[in-house]
């Protein structure tokens, strides 16, 4: 059975054209699923319309079984725990350390006060560092997010989403500013922990190329309706 099942969805905001048509797909447990398409293409409303942030207008998302759509209050919160958002690499909060950023995650917001951080329970300090380790920066705890580089930060915000022991990954550009080398790089780091954890993935990108390298699956976006649904290496030119 599917880890992350979409029926049917179709986003409309107000009155305009919808953003989001027809929209059925069904996301196994460990695969990376690539989002491509033009900007306004519906890639960013199906992310938010999967955890959330956006009310799909019809249809169900279904998550290990769970119908999204009917959740409210704490059973909402523990649905969203279970995804984890990889945002652009400046979603850190730059005067906030390292530790302090990754912690933030198991919060589950950002708005929170370093004295209440100082008092965190050691395990999560622990895994934490763990965390940091695997990501590939094991010294930078104590470092503030604004003295990192842009794939240093993206690392850093890795750590934080799986701090959450997330079953799904939603990842929304998470190249858009970083050189080549280091986008192939943080590709490759996000594909490793997805086959490591079993973790789904839906990562939007723009870069086809990197799309076709690193996603086990891609799907075309355009005007709101799937274009293309297949292995990267049936891709035709014109998606
Ligand atoms: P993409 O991520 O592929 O660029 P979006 O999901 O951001 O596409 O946008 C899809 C369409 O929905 C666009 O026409 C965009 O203008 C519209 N849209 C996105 N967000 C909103 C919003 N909050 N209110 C109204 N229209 C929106
Ligand atoms: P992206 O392509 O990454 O979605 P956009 O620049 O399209 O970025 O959107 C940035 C923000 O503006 C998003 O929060 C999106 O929901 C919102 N937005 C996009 N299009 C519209 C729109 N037509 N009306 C209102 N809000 C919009």
């Amino acid at each position: 059975t599917a880890m992350l099942r979409l029926e049917g969805v179709q986003k409309r905001y107000g009155r305009d054209e919808p953003a989001l048509i027809d929209i059925d797909l069904a996301l196994p447990r460990g695969q990376v699923m690539a989002l491509i398409g033009p900007s306004g293409a519906g890639k960013s409303t199906l992310i938010r319309c999967v955890n959330r942030l956006v009310e799909p207008t019809q249809g169900e998302i279904r998550l290990e079984g769970v119908a999204l759509t009917r959740l409210h209050g704490a059973e909402l919160r523990r649905a969203r725990r279970s995804m984890a958002m990889i945002f652009q690499e400046y979603a850190l909060v730059d005067r906030l350390t390292v530790m302090e950023n990754v912690l933030s995650g198991r919060l589950g917001y950002v708005g929170f006060w370093r004295s209440f951080l100082r008092r965190y329970p050691s395990a999560d300090i622990e895994t934490a560092l763990h965390m940091l380790d695997r990501v590939g920066m094991p010294h930078a705890m104590d470092k503030r997010a604004d003295a990192l580089s842009g794939g240093q930060r993206q690392r850093v915000g890795i750590a934080r989403a799986l701090l959450q022991s997330p079953s799904l990954l939603l990842v929304d550009e998470p190249t858009a500013s970083l050189d080549p080398r280091t986008s192939r790089q943080i590709m490759r780091l996000i594909r490793e922990l997805c086959v490591e954890r079993g973790l789904a993935a839906i990562i939007n990108i723009h870069d086809v190329a990197l799309a076709e390298r690193f996603a086990d699956r891609i799907v075309g976006l355009r005007d709101g309706r799937i274009v293309f649904d297949g292995r990267p290496d049936t891709l035709t030119p014109s998606v």
